[in-house]
């Protein structure tokens, strides 16, 4: 071999060397995020789930969906039945679940608590960068939130047409009539947990309705540029940057989710709104009184603008540990907003504890029976509500459409100016 040949294979073995080690790095990181996830986001009963005869036979009639999960965030194929966590595939198929809405939390605090955080640290970049996530989405929020609507369409386009992402009032017709024909299908909607993600400009509402968001939160678990949290340090309202968005979002048919919002973002987003305002998953202070929960007054007013109110499944905003505590969250949540205003918001994979996975939504149907709603009322609560007002709000259709391109990811024109 003359010396030339050696260095050149000498070369090859180096390249292949490191890409076995950066394989080897991937697959760990993947183990550690597992391992993470399985201890954050725990399920107080393990399927299989049993339910009354009555309940399996409403259960299956019905159109259900959930406005919260970030099933996104912690690396699993999502066309594989997981070992832990909450939602895939075919967890969401065997649950009966028609419209899942998947979040992308592009930034969490170390130490995360409801009371106060600021937003010096972020532990999702430790994900991103055990994951193998691109470089882009270690540095900046944009690019990590691209990335994960990126990663939900590669699910779909993997998914031999068993999960398709809804992007248009158009999709969602078409995705109705074909599951009427093949019921073993499902769906996603993308969303994005708070303003962060924008990298501090309203105008890059665009780029993410462009890539197929449709709703955003203003704010997580920190204070941003555009809104005050419900644990962040101030907990003020909207800033002038944050009307700015709202406005842009309502432009472009974007729902604006009052989530983890500052009560006084609550307000103000409420009151400047033209269009529907949504708590994704949230709770009432009348069920547990806390920061996180939203104000009978407030859920009214999140009523009147013709939005829904997911109610979540964990403790510190349903009460307790089981389907009864939910369905009763969910009962006084009618009482308060009314039927037509009511939803499911379980934040499953969001590293709360919650009484079941996707494929054990039958076990709230048969408390909400079991609670005394009827048949139209739970039809309304476990989906029909959300299909109501997806139907009534997303864009008509062929507006943007779709998958989003690598060139995207990269996102050099991406302003960040302010
Ligand atoms: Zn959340």
């Amino acid at each position: 071999m003359t010396s030339a040949r050696r260095i050149a294979a000498g070369g090859a073995i180096a390249t292949a060397a490191a890409a076995a080690l950066t394989l080897a790095a991937k697959a760990g990181g993947r183990w550690a995020v597992g391992r993470t996830e399985a201890r954050l986001c725990t399920t107080a009963q393990l399927p299989p789930y049993m339910a009354s005869e009555r309940a399996r036979a409403l259960h299956a009639e019905l159109w259900v969906a959930d406005l919260h999960a970030d099933s996104l965030l912690w690396g699993r194929d999502l066309l594989q039945r997981g070992s832990h966590g909450h939602v895939d595939v075919p967890r969401l198929l065997e649950g009966n679940v028609a419209l899942q809405v998947l979040a992308a939390s592009t930034k969490s605090p170390r130490h995360l608590n409801l009371d106060r955080n600021d937003d010096r640290s972020d532990d999702v970049v430790l994900l991103a960068i055990a994951l193998g996530w691109p470089p882009a989405t270690w540095r900046r929020l944009l690019p990590r939130a691209l990335y994960m609507a990126s990663r939900a369409d590669r699910f779909a386009a993997r998914s031999d047409g068993r999960l398709r992402i809804i992007r248009t009032a158009a999709d969602l017709a078409a995705y109705d009539a074909d599951r009427g024909a093949r019921p073993d299908i499902t769906a996603g909607l993308l969303a994005i947990e708070g303003a962060h993600a924008l990298d501090g400009d309203p105008a890059n509402v665009d780029i993410v309705a462009d890539a197929g968001f449709r709703m955003m939160g203003p704010a997580h678990f920190f204070d941003n540029a555009f809104a005050g949290s419900a644990h962040g340090v101030e907990k003020g309202g909207l800033t002038d940057l944050g009307r700015e968005m709202v406005q842009r979002m309502e432009g472009r048919s974007m729902l604006v989710d009052v989530a983890h919002a500052s009560s006084a973002t609550v307000d103000d987003v409420v009151a400047m709104a033209r269009r529907p305002v949504i708590a994704s998953h949230t709770g009432l202070r009348g069920v547990v009184d806390s920061v996180r929960n939203l104000t009978d007054a407030q859920a009214r007013a999140i009523a009147e603008t013709g939005g829904v109110l997911g109610i979540g499944f964990w403790p510190t905003v349903c009460g307790g540990t089981g389907a009864g505590d939910i369905a009763r969250a969910i009962a006084h949540a009618i009482r308060v907003a009314g039927i037509e205003h009511v939803a499911l918001g379980s934040d499953f994979d969001g590293a709360v504890p919650v009484p079941f996975d996707a494929t054990g939504l039958i076990l709230l149907t048969d408390a909400l029976i079991e609670a005394g709603l009827d048949d139209d009322a739970i039809q309304k609560v476990m989906g029909g509500n959300v299909h109501r007002l997806l139907a009534e709000t997303l864009p008509p259709g062929d507006q943007t459409n779709g998958a989003i391109s690598s060139a995207a990811l990269a996102a050099p024109s991406v302003s960040t100016g302010r």
